[in-house]
C-alpha cells in the first residue's frame, strides 16, 4: 500500500490518550488502531501479539544476519487539541500561507520551519483538530518499511512494537521487556520512531528531578500581627526570589530550568512544586543546593523550620545508557548521512519513551518522521521526509549483521 494512503487511513482513527482514565489504554479506541494494525500485519503473513496496551511482532531474518532491528512508535495522540473526525488533505506547497479551512491560516510569518518544506508535498488539517503525525507517521513508516523489506528481502530479524498512552507519559508502562529480549535474537538495535523534522536525531533527555517546598506560616489576627505573624504567602515569594533565573521560557538549547508547575499559599501554609531539568547531572546537583540554601537561608532568618524542601528525582539523561552501545547511534549516523541527510544531534528538552527503554536495558534513540507543530491544529506532514525516512530505516537494517 501507499504510503500516504496507509498514513491517511490511520488519521481517520480517533486515539486521543487522557489522563487519569484507570485503563490500559486509556481510551479503548486506542486498541482500534492496535487492532487494525494487527490485521494489516497479518495481511502480510506476521502474526502479532497484542498485549497491555503493546502490540509486537517478530519476524525472522530471511537471510544470515543474526541481529535485531527494534522500531517503536505510539497509536494515540495528544489530548491537547481534537483527535475526532480528522480530515487531513494533501497540498504541494510552493511558499506563502496555506489555508486549512474554517478560517485558519498555516502561515511561514507564524512558522518559519515552513519554508523548509518548499516544493515538498504537505498533508494538513482542516483547522479544526491535530493532524496525529504523532506518532502516527512514525507506524505509517514503519509499517512501510516492512512491506519493503519482506517484497525486497534481505532483512534481519525484525520487532515491531506499537505502544500506546505515549503522549500522557504512559508509553513504556507494561512494556513487557523479557518478552522482547527472549524473542530477539544477539544484539538489538532499537530506534522510536517519533520524532520531527528527520534531520533531528536525539539520543538525549533531560536529568529530571521534582521539588515539593511545604512553608509553614504562622496566621495571626492582622489586627495583632506585629512582630507575631509569618506569612507563608510572603515567604513563598521570598523563596522562589532566591532561585536563579532559569526558566523554560529564558533558556534553549543545552541551559537547563528550574520551573513552577504550581503554586498555591495562605497565610498559615504555602506549598510550591517545581521541576528541575538539565542535561548535565552537575547543573542539576546545583540547582538541588541552591534549592537547600533558599530554605536554610529561610530557616536561620527565622530561626525555626518554616520551609522544607523535598526533592525526588525522575528520570535520568540517556545519554548514558545510549554510550553502552554506541553503534546504535553510529549506524542512525551513518545511515541518515548515506541518504542526503545533514543530521543534526538534537537533544531534547524532555523525556522520551526510548529513554525508559534505554533504561530498562534496550539504548534506543529517537528518529523523526518529517512532521512539525505537534499537539495543535497546526500540524502537518513532509511526504517526502516521511518517505525519506523509510530509505533511512532500510540502511540502517543492511547495517546489522
Ligand atoms: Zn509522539
Amino acid at each position: 500500500m501507499d504510503i500516504v494512503k496507509r498514513f491517511l487511513n490511520y488519521t481517520t482513527f480517533e486515539t486521543t490518550s487522557f489522563e487519569d482514565q484507570g485503563t490500559r489504554p486509556s481510551n479503548p479506541l486506542e486498541l482500534k488502531l492496535l487492532e487494525e494494525l494487527k490485521i494489516e500485519l497479518k495481511d502480510m503473513g506476521i502474526e502479532s501479539t497484542l498485549k497491555d496496551g503493546f502490540l509486537y511482532a517478530f519476524i525472522k531474518s530471511d537471510c544470515s544476519k543474526s541481529d535485531t532491528l527494534f522500531l517503536m512508535a505510539h497509536v494515540d495522540t495528544s489530548s491537547d487539541a481534537s483527535g475526532r473526525n480528522v480530515k487531513a488533505r494533501v497540498v504541494h506547497y510552493e511558499g506563502g500561507d496555506i489555508e486549512l479551512g474554517n478560517g485558519k491560516v498555516l502561515s511561514p510569518l507564524e512558522f518559519e520551519t515552513l519554508e523548509n518544506h518548499i516544493g515538498h508535498d504537505l498533508i494538513v488539517t482542516d483547522g479544526t483538530t491535530l493532524l496525529g503525525a504523532d506518532d502516527k507517521a512514525g507506524i505509517a513508516i514503519i509499517m512501510d518499511y516492512l512491506e519493503i523489506a519482506l517484497s525486497k528481502g534481505g532483512y534481519p530479524n525484525l520487532c515491531l512494537c506499537f505502544s500506546s498512552d505515549e503522549e500522557i507519559g504512559e508509553g513504556t508502562r507494561d512494556f513487557d521487556i523479557d518478552f522482547v529480549k527472549a524473542n530477539c535474537p544477539n544484539n538489538i538495535y532499537a530506534y522510536t520512531l517519533d520524532g520531527g523534522d528527520i534531520k533531528e536525531f536525539n539520543y538525549e533527555t533531560f536529568n529530571a528531578s521534582a521539588a515539593k517546598v511545604k512553608v509553614n506560616g504562622l496566621s495571626v489576627h492582622p489586627g495583632s500581627a506585629f512582630n507575631k505573624m509569618i506569612n507563608a504567602s510572603e515567604i513563598v515569594q521570598k523563596f522562589h526570589s532566591l532561585l536563579p533565573k532559569v526558566r523554560p521560557e529564558n533558556t534553549s538549547g543545552r541551559r537547563g530550568f528550574i520551573h513552577i508547575t504550581s503554586m498555591e499559599s495562605k497565610t498559615e501554609y504555602g506549598e510550591i512544586h517545581y521541576i528541575l531539568r538539565s542535561f548535565d547531572k552537575m547543573e542539576l546537583e546545583l540547582f538541588k543546593k541552591q534549592m537547600i540554601s533558599a530554605q536554610d537561608r529561610i530557616n536561620e532568618f527565622y530561626n525555626k523550620n518554616i520551609v522544607e524542601v523535598e526533592i525526588k528525582d525522575q528520570y535520568s539523561n540517556m545519554l548514558d545508557e545510549i554510550n553502552k552501545f554506541p553503534s546504535v547511534i553510529e549506524f542512525a549516523h551513518n545511515a541518515l548521512k548515506a541518504n542526503g541527510i545533514d543530521y543534526i544531534d538534537d537533544p531534547i528538552r524532555g523525556g522520551t519513551d526510548g529513554a525508559h527503554l534505554s533504561f530498562m536495558g534496550l539504548p534506543c534513540p529517537n528518529l523523526g518522521t518529517g512532521g512539525e507543530n505537534y499537539h495543535g491544529i497546526y500540524e502537518y506532514l513532509d511526504i517526502d521526509q516521511m518517505k525519506k525516512m523509510v530509505d533511512v530505516v532500510t540502511t540502517i537494517a543492511s547495517y546489522l549483521k
